[in-house]
């Protein structure tokens, strides 16, 4: 036993990896499965359900999604009616590590993720070195940075292009994972050599990328595809030799993940032409014949670019060019050539789910929908009533599995950072058309080159010396990892609130 003040926690974050992947192939995973022998493993619910990338503020602030309000790299900003990439000076969040720094207990984190770091005193915080969605490291510790930047280089795995993928350029990014675990295992045993830490978290990137281009299509978490099963074999191996480098006798160590990976289910490349649909039916008289446009007009340049251009010239122009200009061609892909005045609701950029904003008077700059009014609700009513008319043409199985409507689920005061109607797709394949007795049918091809779609289940793995003063704190969902954290440090029974 330890007292609170010796107590130290390694926290080793495997983003994406599956659990049922994991406990299907606990035999090929030999250090992970002696771990969860030693002490224990447990099932983690998050909202990823809804909103797959929300999980790590969740995580990181302890707080639902409507309270922190990041659930997309970049997100709809009402004041300007543009997409903006989400920053600290627009949505901050408070860590729960700041909390504990203030308090006096270093922390040292590395490369969790959608985090900006905030320095605390006694704070090391490097973001971002090898991430799945942002590309620019940050850091309270610039000569840190730089000093990792001069041993080690950087992340080989290069920014994700969701475009349609070869097999070469598969086999790329499972060189590219691969290589990235080892080079992060080496940058997290030399952080933890030279920062001074209580609480130290690593998280390793590379399994949400190879999860999302490796997944075997047409299969389950008990289907083994050796390209994703040498990934987790390789981070498998990093945790042991990260663990080896503990002592356990005062420390508790906690292999994570927040969410997870499955076979690719999305019907997210209908998004936009679906809501054009909408609203071009809304408000019409009920028995008037209603016209649809078969191709994206040429007045939403963007989208109709991204509709014709071959893959490989989009992969191509994509991993060249810096993240700002990635950042406008989506942000004209989405807003281009949209009348606001006629645009009640309309699809937002996504990794799977439906997001769908409403354009509210009073929070949106053009808004034109009062909330709660006659046409509110029937606007509503109608989205919900479309999207649930969608079948696939090949098997006539309807495609949505749910519809959030968000700020009832997800209530808080960063609530209208959110979409508004979540859309959720039941697990079928992509389709190519989409049939419905009130939108018609519709065509589109899915090319963003995922074989692998989240799925909502996190999972921890917790070993070596845990206080009782955690141990009294139930790690159900992951945003109970705060308080669970907090209370093994500062030997706390109930949530530290500074
Ligand atoms: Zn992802």
């Amino acid at each position: 036993m330890t007292n609170a003040d010796t107590q130290q926690i390694v926290m080793i974050g495997l983003d994406s990896a599956d659990v049922d992947y994991v406990q299907a192939h606990l035999h090929a995973l030999p250090r992970l499965r002696q771990l969860a022998d030693q002490g224990s493993f447990c099932r983690l619910s998050s909202p990823g359900s809804a909103m797959s990338a929300a999980v790590w503020p969740t995580f990181y602030t302890g707080r639902d999604p409507g309270e922190h309000g990041f659930y997309f790299p970049m997100q709809f900003h009402a004041e300007s009616m543009r997409l903006r990439r989400v920053t600290d000076d627009w949505l901050p969040c408070k860590t729960f590590w700041n909390r504990l720094s203030a308090q006096g207990i270093p922390v040292t984190t590395f490369d969790v993720q959608t985090h900006f770091p905030s320095g605390g005193s006694n704070s090391v915080e490097i973001s971002n070195w090898g991430a799945q969605s942002y590309s620019k490291p940050l850091t309270n510790r610039p000569d840190l940075l730089e000093a990792i930047h001069q041993r080690f280089g950087k992340h080989p795995m290069r920014h994700d292009v969701p475009q349609t993928k070869t097999d070469s350029q598969r086999m790329a990014i499972k060189d590219a994972t691969s290589a990235g675990v080892g080079v992060k295992k080496d940058i997290a045993l030399w952080l933890m050599q030279e920062t001074d830490w209580r609480l130290f978290i690593t998280v390793f990137t590379e399994c949400h990328r190879a999860g999302h281009y490796l997944w075997p299509t047409n299969s389950d978490a008990s289907t083994t595809n050796e390209d994703l099963l040498d990934i987790y074999r390789t981070l498998d191996s990093a945790i042991g030799d990260i663990v080896d480098r503990i002592d356990l006798q005062k420390t508790t160590v906690i292999i994570f993940s927040l969410h997870g990976m499955g076979p690719n289910s999305t019907q997210m490349h209908f998004m936009p032409q679906i809501m054009d649909r909408i609203n071009v039916a809304f408000d019409k008289p009920s028995g008037d014949r209603v016209t649809f446009e078969q191709k994206p007009s040429r007045r939403h340049l963007m989208r109709f670019l991204r509709e014709s251009l071959p893959p490989s010239l989009q992969n191509k122009i994509a991993e060249y060019a810096p993240e700002s200009v990635r950042d406008w061609v989506v942000s004209r892909q989405f807003g281009g050539g949209l009348n606001w005045s006629q645009t009640p609701g309309f699809a937002l950029p996504t990794g799977g789910e439906g997001f769908i904003r409403l354009n509210v008077k009073g929070r949106e700059r053009n808004g034109i929908l009062e909330v709660g009014s006659e046409r509110y609700l029937r606007y509503k009513d109608w989205v919900t009533r479309s999207f649930l008319s969608l079948r696939d043409r090949r098997t006539g199985e309807p495609v949505v599995e749910d519809i959030y409507d968000v700020p009832v689920c997800y209530p808080g005061e960063r609530v209208d950072r959110l979409p508004d109607l979540i859309v959720t797709w039941r697990d079928i394949p992509p389709a190519t058309t989409l049939v419905s007795d009130v939108l018609g049918t519709m065509n589109a091809e899915f090319q963003a080159g995922r074989t692998g779609l989240h799925r909502p289940d996190g999972f921890a793995v917790i070993c070596g010396n845990v206080p009782e003063s955690a141990t009294n704190c139930p790690l159900s969902d992951i945003k109970d990892f705060s308080t669970f954290i907090e209370s093994a440090l500062t030997g706390a029974r109930e949530r530290v609130l500074v």
